[in-house]
């Protein structure tokens, strides 16, 4: 049960992690990597700089999968299964639903997966690094949720 607990708290606490990660550094010191995702639409190559930041997120969940594996340290272990599945689920919402990078998922036709999407082209509509909005993935700001709620009505 405390495995759970860790395992869903590690989830949520990511999100916060990659709105900090998304305002502050990647629309900060590294917008150089992040930029290529918000000024290209049509690309001609299917990877971004953006990407690098796969690695970059990857990276703690790596090591503490590896630490965990070594040594005896559960709780290690679930924490960085939950950072995994987080970033599994960034992917997934991300650069599968949002962005169409691969080809499923796009039927998808929810209130809530329609506001994230929705939320999400808001921070795309800012080029630039200095403004934007909407840094946040799965948690929504409540003005979307309740647009999209209503369009089911
Ligand atoms: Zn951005
Ligand atoms: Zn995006």
């Amino acid at each position: 049960m405390a495995y759970l607990l860790v395992f869903l708290l590690t989830f949520v606490f990511m999100e916060f992690v990659a709105w900090f990660a998304h305002k502050y550094i990647m629309h900060g010191l590294l917008w150089k990597l992040h930029e290529d995702h918000h000024t290209k639409e049509s690309s001609h190559s299917f990877l971004e700089q953006n990407d690098s930041f796969f690695i970059i997120f990857a990276t703690p969940a790596i090591i503490f999968i590896l630490i965990a594996s070594i040594s005896y340290a559960p709780y290690l272990l679930v924490i960085g299964l939950g950072i995994t599945a987080y970033g599994l689920c960034y992917f997934l919402v991300h650069d599968v639903f949002i962005h169409n990078r691969l080809k499923f998922l796009n039927k998808i036709d929810n209130f809530y997966f329609r506001a994230i999407r929705r939320a999400h082209k808001i921070h795309h509509k800012k080029i630039y690094k200095e403004d934007g909005e909407c840094f946040g993935m799965l948690i929504v700001p409540f003005k979307y949720l309740k647009a999209e709620l209503n369009k089911d009505k």
